[in-house]
């Protein structure tokens, strides 16, 4: 954990050039859905049989979407530096981090090719089939829902995010990528951390302080991160021979 240099914490907008809208754009997979109904913990059991619509839509069709090229760059990176130094987070329930070659990516809001069981806790891989109704395989109860955290939802990844945000130190840089940050307030969780920071967004967010950042992206992702890329080379050339600029 001591050893983490860089750490990519990344939104919607990092998939959106691969087709997966974020909430906010006006078309896409989401336009019939109200996300009050098929994200909310305090209504889903009211809400079931939507959500597994919903999900099952989403998860069936996630082969479609191919990762781009700022997942790609991510991997690249992590490739280059060791994924001991690198660590990749996303609010993101897809798997297009994995797809590019991304290892131990931290999903804080879940994963949708997974269920979770609300009895026991016991969660499982379900690929891009559709959930069918089946009880949990554990202690068969039938409290099943998609393993991705809903709003009003307990979000068990956020303590494992604050226990890394903890670790970082001047050395660290953190690059935040596609989020408003109206979600998880990320400048705010680091906000006692002295890390260098990178931002890529496409417009300016209330929720995010430019201030906190050496370098500002306001461009889409897939063209934003060679840019980060080479910042990053440059910055940890000194520090690690095998690594050339
Ligand atoms: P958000 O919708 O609040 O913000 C999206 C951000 O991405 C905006 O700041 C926008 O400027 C930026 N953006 C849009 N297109 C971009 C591009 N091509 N390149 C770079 N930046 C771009 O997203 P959020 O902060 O992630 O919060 C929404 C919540 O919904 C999160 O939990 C998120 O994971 C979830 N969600 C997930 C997916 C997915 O898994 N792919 C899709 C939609 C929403
Ligand atoms: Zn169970």
């Amino acid at each position: 954990m001591n050893n983490i240099k860089i750490i990519f914490f990344s939104g919607a907008g990092l998939s959106a050039e691969s087709g997966i809208p974020t909430f906010r754009s006006e078309n896409g997979v989401w336009e019939n859905y109200d996300i009050d109904t098929v994200c909310n913990f305090r209504t889903w059991e009211s809400n079931v049989e939507t959500i597994h619509r919903f999900y099952n839509q989403m998860r069936c069709r996630l082969p479609e979407f191919e990762p781009n090229e700022a997942h790609k760059a991510i991997a690249r990176v992590q490739k280059q530096f060791g994924k001991n130094q690198v660590l990749v987070i996303t609010q993101n329930v897809d798997d297009l981090l994995e797809r590019a070659g991304c290892e131990g990516v931290l999903h804080v809001h879940g994963e949708i090719t997974k269920m979770r069981c609300l009895d026991c806790g016991y969660t499982w891989d379900i690929g891009y089939q559709p959930y069918d109704g089946t009880s949990c395989p554990k202690c068969h109860e039938k409290k099943v829902k998609p393993d991705i955290i809903f709003f009003y939802e307990k979000a068990p990844m956020y303590d494992v995010l604050m226990k890394y945000l903890n670790h970082i130190n001047k050395n660290t840089t953190v690059i935040v990528i596609g989020t408003s940050g109206s979600v998880v307030p990320i400048d705010y969780m680091l906000e006692e951390i002295d890390a260098k920071m990178i931002l890529n967004n496409m417009e300016v967010s209330a929720d995010i302080d430019e201030q906190k950042y050496e370098h500002i992206f306001y461009e889409k992702a897939t063209s934003a991160l060679p840019k980060i890329e080479f910042i990053l080379l440059r910055r940890y050339a000194y520090y690690d021979d095998s690594i050339c600029v």
